[in-house]
Order: C-alpha cells, then sequence, then structure tokens
C-alpha cells in the first residue's frame, strides 16, 4: 500500500505556529485527497499571511499549488526571504500590491491603533467591527489587517496581515516597525488619535478660546481635526510620546 505522504518543511518563526505533530518544522502530512496548499497550511495552523515563499523542488509557487503526494514543499516566512522588510506595494506571487501601506487594526491589539496613528500611520479601527466586516473592509479598501487571532488572518479575504506576537502594546509596534519596509511619507502627529484622519493646522485665534491658560501661554504652533474638532499641539502628551518612542530605540527624527 502506497503511503502518499507529502513533506513539508516550515521555517523560522513558521515553526510556533504549527498546531500539528511536527520534527523541528518538518510535517508529514497524509496527501490523500485533493487540497490547494493555502487549505493545508491554515489546517494546520499557520495563516497564510505569516507566508512569504513556497518552494518545491527549486521552483516558486503560489498558495493553489495542489498537494501531491511524495511532495517536498518548503514554506518561509518573511524574515527569510529577499522581501524583508515587507513592501507591501509591490506585487509577489501570493499578493497583490496594495497602494500603500495602511493598516487595518483588530480590537485584541486595538492600542497598537493609537501608537500607529501617532506615527502617522492611517490605521483603521473600532471596537464594534467583527471579523467578517474587518476582513471585508481591508480587501475593500487594501489594508493590512493586524490580528493577534489567527482565525481572522485565515479568512479568505484577508490577504495582508501580520499575526501579532506580543500581548504589550510597545512590543506589538516594534513588530509591525520591523515587518514592514517603512513609507518615506509618513509623518508622526499629523493624524487624530480618535478619527483617524489627517489633522490640519489652525490658528491660534481661532481656536485660543478653548485652551487652559497655561497652553494658551506657552504653545502657539496648532493642528485641528477636521471631523471631531479636537486641537492638538506638542505639549505634555506628546513629550511623553516622543520620549516612549525613543526608548523603544525608533528613530522619531526620520518621521517628523
Ligand atoms: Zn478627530
Amino acid at each position: 500500500m502506497s503511503e502518499d505522504i507529502a513533506h513539508l518543511f516550515f521555517e523560522g518563526e513558521l515553526i510556533e505556529l504549527l498546531t500539528c505533530a511536527h520534527q523541528f518544522g518538518i510535517v508529514r502530512y497524509a496527501a490523500n485527497r485533493e487540497a490547494s496548499i493555502k487549505d493545508v497550511v491554515e489546517a494546520i495552523g499557520v495563516p497564510p499571511t505569516e507566508v512569504y515563499a513556497i518552494r518545491m523542488n527549486g521552483k516558486e509557487y503560489d498558495f493553489s499549488l495542489q498537494l501531491s503526494p511524495d511532495a517536498r514543499i518548503t514554506f518561509l516566512p518573511a524574515r527569510l526571504t529577499s522581501d524583508y522588510p515587507v513592501d507591501v506595494t509591490r506585487t509577489t506571487l501570493l499578493r497583490p500590491a496594495l497602494k500603500e501601506l495602511r493598516f487595518l487594526v483588530d480590537e485584541n491589539v486595538a492600542r497598537l491603533a493609537l501608537l500607529l496613528r501617532a506615527f502617522g500611520f492611517d490605521a483603521a479601527y473600532h471596537r464594534t467591527w467583527n471579523d467578517e466586516y474587518i476582513a471585508e473592509l481591508a480587501a475593500r479598501e487594501g489594508r493590512v489587517v493586524l490580528s493577534r487571532d489567527r482565525g481572522l488572518l485565515k479568512r479568505g479575504a484577508v490577504e495582508h496581515g501580520r499575526l501579532i506576537r506580543s500581548q504589550v502594546a510597545d512590543e506589538q509596534l516594534q513588530e509591525v516597525l520591523k515587518h514592514f519596509k517603512m513609507p518615506n511619507r509618513v509623518r508622526a502627529f499629523s493624524r487624530c488619535f480618535r478619527c483617524n484622519v489627517i489633522t490640519e493646522p489652525v490658528d491660534k485665534a481661532e481656536i485660543k478660546h478653548l485652551l487652559e491658560p497655561k497652553t494658551r501661554a506657552r504653545y502657539h504652533t496648532f493642528r485641528r481635526c477636521p471631523t471631531c474638532k479636537r486641537v492638538y499641539w506638542r505639549g505634555v502628551h506628546y513629550e511623553r510620546l516622543m520620549a516612549r518612542f525613543v526608548s523603544l530605540g525608533i528613530n522619531m527624527r526620520r518621521f517628523m
């Protein structure tokens, strides 16, 4: 009786995602039914968003590769490919290009949304959005889904995503900044924390009645959110965030 066993080789950080039996990342998989490699990878715990190369016999394949008996297939995370940090504006064999690096943040990493906005990133988030809506919105608006939930990242509509490993917001930010190639256009402190829209310069005269006397005396440059009308200036909150970014080893000058 033939065994029809395929050997799947998972490398680097993909190994720790495996939920099936394996030896140092090598999975013996019964190839006794027709299945695309995408279904197989998902079935053994790995969200396709974490895979950046699929190789067999020295050739690269996409997720539609059909599993065949005796196949020996290697799966690589981004870090082990030449496409790292990941440039989402480039089309690859596994994913279409996005227009720009924009995020959609799942509720389980909600604090990450605020940090990304402080950085100047477009980071959409709402606590009432469910998995189905997040996946659909990400596809419609061309966004990268950030989540700690593998189930969400396995949804068919999610092509670009990143499984966040840490439970600590600062470390989550570092994960994202390390994983994705930062565009040059990011401008820190240019976005409303609450609404995720770009704030606009506003004359002090126009908003000075809204300020505390101390703020009025000390600060002269202000921005305002066109949506919620919240006014921003480089005060204590700004100083604290700057200090936090610096302590994370992030060179903010690059983004100012
Ligand atoms: Zn706002």
